[in-house]
């Protein structure tokens, strides 16, 4: 293992329990191979890979992080929070997560069904299928829309179908912020706003969230760039925030980005610290 000062860590996986391609021994195989040294599996309101990460890991001499990426919201808006560092087996976020994918699958149904009457007919079971054993989301649709004809990209299956605003629209289940991090700190975790500067109101989220308990920003990761980056970081130190980072990779071809995007240094330092 390296010393932690010149080790990299992606705080920001999926795997195929929920809407990524590979599998989580697999994610670990591709995370060793891009140079990373700790990694946290952040499936959609899912912890169900991590033993099967770490069974990989420890054949690698990675460290994986238990982790989660929770469907959340905050006045009004929808936000990703990750979790970091909990227990897994807490009953309460474990039953709070399994509600949520509960609701996932009658969304992934009500899609379909929205879809039918829009024109564009799925078998729910295919979509069910391409889901396989994973949380389901609307990229799972995406790739059946794909596969029948009615786009020809995932992107173009979002931007026609299945963005808000678009005829298969649903919006995800979700937990409220303030709940989300009780239910993670009560678990023993840290919580982590993701992705920060795709929301509407963008940064400006942070600071609220900080004064009810956010611990994190994700201030490494593909889509934000050096400029909001610059502003996270400002952010965060004002407001006694972590840094986190990571790559968001779900491994689908020509859209891979593990190992571009990582957290190290003293952020990663502090991160470390904070979750040991
Ligand atoms: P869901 O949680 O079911 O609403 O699905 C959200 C996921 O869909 C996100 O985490 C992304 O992985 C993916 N996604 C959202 N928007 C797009 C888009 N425009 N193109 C491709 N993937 C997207
Ligand atoms: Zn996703
Ligand atoms: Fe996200
Ligand atoms: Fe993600």
């Amino acid at each position: 293992m390296q010393s932690r000062s010149s080790a990299r860590g992606d705080f920001h996986l999926h795997s195929n329990y929920s809407d990524g391609l590979h599998s989580p021994a697999r994610v670990v195989q591709r995370a060793a191979a891009a140079g990373l040294q700790v990694i946290a599996l952040t499936d959609h309101d899912v912890t169900d890979g991590l033993p099967e990460a770490r069974e990989e890991a420890a054949r690698g001499g990675l460290r994986v992080v238990a982790g989660v990426e929770i469907s959340g919201r905050f006045q009004g808006t929808d936000i990703h929070l990750l979790g970091l560092g909990f227990d897994p087996s807490n009953p309460d976020l474990a039953s709070a997560l399994l509600a949520l994918r509960t609701s996932r699958t009658a969304r992934g149904a009500a899609i379909v069904e929205k879809l039918r009457t829009a024109g564009a007919p799925l078998e729910l079971q295919r979509v069910l299928d391409i889901a396989g054993h994973g949380s389901i989301g609307r990229p799972h649709v995406a790739h059946a829309l794909v596969e029948s004809g009615f786009a020809g990209s995932v992107d173009e299956a979002f931007s026609r179908w299945l963005s808000r605003g678009r005829p298969g629209f649903i919006p995800s289940d979700h937990i409220e912020a303030s709940v989300a991090f009780e239910l993670v700190h009560g678990a023993g975790g840290i919580t982590a706003l993701a992705h920060p500067s795709l929301y509407h109101q963008g940064l400006d989220l942070v600071r609220p969230l900080a004064a009810i308990g956010l611990d994190a920003v994700e201030a490494f990761h593909p889509d934000i760039s050096p400029a909001a980056r610059g502003r996270l970081l400002l952010l965060a130190e004002e407001l006694d925030l972590l840094v986190t980072g990571g790559s968001d990779d779900h491994g689908f071809k020509g859209k891979e980005c593990l190992g571009t995007s990582f957290l190290e240094g003293a952020p990663l330092d502090r991160l470390l610290q904070r979750l040991d």
